[in-house]
């Protein structure tokens, strides 16, 4: 922690400290601090490794001992607070939430906003646990990642954890994925665009230096997209995945969909090339595109005659019977609203691919996805398929 109250009662944050060594080494000779949360007896660490800090004793933790306090973390806290100061004055570090009884790295009772910084490995649970805390508590909550939990296959697809997809902003309907990283003092912005599996994520991301950004800007940020070709690329490689080693993933949505296929007289790895398509706002489907699409496909519309109508909410209600068995999983934080906005991303591009078409707020079957009889033919098809979608 960088912050303490003596024993006379005044308060060292050395996130603003002005005092040298030599006159800290002889403070801590005469005056006892604690801590601003608890009131336990804390030590000041005057190392040359760390930023200078207050521990607690060993044997006494803390009211709410949080994350643990590596260099990386309690650089990065003390450069977004002086960054933050520059455009709030009310900004304050390791502050006593009361009300949640947290303490939340930094606050900005302006915006009620509290700013977790979080570089170590927490459970999902847990840290959608602590965002909860801050919502009953009527607070907003923006987690902050260490950059170096920032993981990239390669350009364009990260591998983001659960508890990742828990610290997500959502800004103007989009969720944003923060990073910071206090030795190149630079933000990394990373805004998921397709989920291809529960961790393998299709991102743009965007760096941003700490010195030329605001709070205000960093949240408007400017999002960009991916090119077509892009796009088609890399869901044209993610199916030949699946199509050759559909054992990849042992999920249930898997064992349930091979089953049912079998019963059809067809294989996994023959799934129509209507299905495992990029579709908007699939990432808040945890389950890979290709399983629960070929469930749409083969098994919701296959049961529908042909010319006959149906609506998002009755797919929806089918759907998330699907979800309540555990079959297909979503992504903890997901809303309802989100499981819709998927449905509707990949209705859409069914109507693209004049399998339905749009009547009024009803979809009509037009055409049925069928199974492929070999999986080369079925590669040919996924290149047309998606060359036919915008
Ligand atoms: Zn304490």
């Amino acid at each position: 922690m960088l912050k303490a109250v003596s024993s006379v009662g005044s308060i060292l944050n050395f996130a603003e400290n002005k005092e040298g060594l030599d006159s800290l080494i002889k403070l801590r000779k005469t005056t006892d601090f604690y801590c601003p949360s608890c009131n336990g007896s804390v030590v000041m660490r005057l190392g040359q490794k760390k930023v200078w800090h207050f521990a607690h004793r060993a044997h006494a933790p803390c009211v709410d001992p949080w994350e643990v306090e590596s260099s990386y973390h309690l650089s990065g806290k003390e450069q977004l607070y002086r960054w933050l100061r520059n455009e709030h004055a009310d900004v304050e570090v390791e502050t006593y939430l009361p009300e949640p009884r947290k303490r939340p790295d930094l606050f900005l009772k302006s915006r009620n906003l509290a700013i977790e910084y979080q570089c170590s490995s927490i459970e999902e649970a847990l840290l959608q646990h602590r965002s909860d805390s801050y919502y009953q508590s009527g607070l907003d909550v923006w987690w902050i990642l260490g950059k170096s939990r920032l993981r990239s296959k390669y350009r364009f697809i990260h591998s983001v954890s659960s508890m990742e997809w828990a610290a997500v902003k959502m800004i103007n309907h989009t969720p944003i994925l923060f990073y910071y990283c206090p030795f190149e003092k630079l933000f990394s912005l990373v805004v998921p665009q397709y989920s291809l599996t529960p961790t393998k994520i299709v991102c743009t991301s965007q760096i941003i230096s700490l010195e030329t950004t605001s709070i205000t800007s960093l949240f408007q940020p400017h999002v960009t997209t991916l090119s077509h070709s892009h796009i088609n690329w890399i869901w044209l490689k993610q199916k030949r995945i699946w199509r050759m080693n559909p054992h990849g993933e042992k999920s249930y949505a898997y064992f349930y969909m091979r089953k049912l296929l079998y019963k059809k007289g067809g294989t996994l790895r023959l799934f129509p090339s209507e299905a495992g398509i990029p579709s908007s706002s699939n990432y808040w489907i945890e389950t890979p595109a290709y399983l629960w699409q070929s469930w749409i496909s083969l098994v919701f519309l296959q049961n529908l005659r042909p010319k006959s109508t149906f609506t998002l909410h009755h797919l929806s209600n089918s759907f998330k019977e699907l979800i309540s068995r555990g079959i297909i999983k979503v992504r903890t934080q997901s809303f309802e609203e989100g499981i819709e906005l998927s449905l509707r991303g990949y209705l859409s591009q069914l109507i693209t691919l004049s399998v339905l078409k749009k009547r009024g707020d009803r979809y009509e079957k037009i055409h049925q996805p069928a199974m492929h009889h070999s999986v080369e033919i079925a590669l040919k098809s996924d290149e047309r398929v998606l060359s036919n979608l915008s």
